[in-house]
């Protein structure tokens, strides 16, 4: 019988909290629009595969909240560093913790 978790195709870890990118995107859409409706449209969804479904839409969820959030929060601090840091305080999915060791 096959396991019944998933690993992120990124970082490797188990995904306990799936949610798909394409959910994600639109909450971090939502929010962002509030201050930059331009730089919200640029938040996208990636389609993956994995044997974990979304919690909210059923799809299949093959990363992880987290390395999602990683990558939509460097295209947001490319374009605005000032939002960037709200974004973090919004959607922290351990970035906060990571971005510490990076400095
Ligand atoms: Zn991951
Ligand atoms: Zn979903």
């Amino acid at each position: 019988m096959r396991a019944m978790f998933n690993r992120c195709m990124e970082c490797d870890e188990i995904v306990t909290n799936p949610i798909c990118s394409e959910c994600l995107a639109e909450q971090m859409r939502t929010a962002v629009a509030e201050d930059s409706p331009k730089l919200a449209k640029l938040i996208q969804g990636i389609n993956t595969m994995g044997e974990t479904l979304c919690l909210f839409c059923h799809k299949r969820v093959g990363l992880c909240a987290h390395c999602f959030s990683k990558d939509v929060h460097e295209l947001i601090a490319e374009k605005n560093p000032q939002l960037a840091k709200k974004f973090m305080a919004q959607f922290d999915f351990e970035l906060r913790t990571k971005i510490a060791d990076f400095e």
